[in-house]
């Protein structure tokens, strides 16, 4: 992530601010975000962690992604720990340990952020891009979101929200009015399990993907992360297909995610090091089979983000757009 700068800080300054932030399960910002977060101001303000330019793994053509900080989850393998909590944090090098950190994240106005992300609205528009709200868990800041897309849509531009589907739907519903395309995350379908593994049950996420594909009709891609272990049994990855292939449709493309360490030297720069879920990812071959359990049951999967091809979602096999 290129979030922040160098804020000539030091470990005082770590301490106090990575630990005064919201912390759900003890350590974060944990329910679904409610009614009153949402509510509508003029120009609605949202800590952004990160402006990407230039993406093409997070929606079809060249887009802007917009990650947002703060996401009421807690995955045990997140490898964007910096994105968890809703407020700045302070990095630091370990290596470095009197290195001035530097912040995460910083409060910015939805019509400052659609300005920037309106100036390469011609790249969108020769590639059939646009912009990507992402985090973190855009739908956390329900207010700034729904603003900045409304603004993009009202430009011509495409929108698409990359979200675990965690927020009430009152909320959630008051942003996807702006939004062309979902990614929403499938991770576990099991309450319990995904709750150990997430901190919330699934049932909420489940009920708003029923609801995203079927009252507002809105074009959806499953992204499953491939968790060694954890969700990547054969009853779980049946379970999670048969959820996608029924209870929405067989033409939902999905996008199968492996496991990776990366995000594990971010936690001991946050001062979190003991927090990642550190795992040996997956092979090639346990992905293939993997995404033949989606396949058995006629859906279109691909391993890996998604592809910066574009083509007609119920033509191909071969890709996520
Ligand atoms: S939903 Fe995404 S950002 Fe939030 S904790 Fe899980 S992996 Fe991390």
């Amino acid at each position: 992530m290129s979030a922040g700068a160098g804020a000539g800080t030091g470990r005082t300054v770590h301490s106090i601010v990575n630990n005064l932030v919201d912390d759900p399960f003890g350590r974060g910002y944990g329910g679904a975000m409610s009614e009153s977060a949402a509510v509508a101001t003029p120009d609605p303000r949202a800590i952004v962690l990160n402006v990407q330019g230039y993406s093409i793994h997070d929606g079809p053509g060249i887009r802007t992604t917009v990650f947002l900080k703060g996401c009421p989850l807690r995955c045990l393998w997140c490898h964007n720990p910096e994105s968890q909590r809703q407020a700045p944090e302070v990095a630091f090098d370990p290596e470095r340990p009197d290195a001035p950190g530097s912040v995460m994240g910083r409060e910015r106005s939805a019509s400052e952020l659609f300005e920037e992300v309106a100036a390469d609205a011609p790249f969108y528009a020769q590639s059939g891009g646009g912009v990507t709200l992402s985090g973190g868990e855009p739908l956390a800041q329900p207010a700034f979101a729904a603003e900045l897309l409304r603004r993009c849509h009202e430009a011509g531009i495409h929108t698409v929200l990359d979200t675990c589907g965690h927020a009430q739907w009152s909320v959630a519903k008051r942003v996807l009015a702006h939004v062309d395309l979902v990614l929403l995350d499938f991770k576990h379908m099991d309450p319990d399990a995904h709750r150990r593994l997430t901190g919330v049950d699934n049932r909420r996420i489940l009920d708003n993907a029923r609801r995203i594909h079927h009252e507002l009709g809105l074009p959806m891609h499953a992204r499953v992360p491939v968790i060694p272990g954890f969700n990547d049994s054969a009853d779980n990855l049946d379970a999670t297909a048969r959820f996608i292939a029924e209870e929405l449709a067989p033409t939902v493309p999905v996008c199968l995610n492996a496991y990776h360490r990366l995000g594990a030297g971010k936690y001991e720069r946050l001062g979190r090091a003991a927090e990642f879920l550190a795992l040996e990812p997956p092979d090639d071959a346990h992905m293939l089979w993997a995404r033949s359990r989606f396949e058995a049951l006629g859906l279109a999967a691909v391993i890996g983000e998604y592809p910066a091809a574009v083509a007609d979602p119920s033509s191909t096999g071969e890709t996520c757009s």
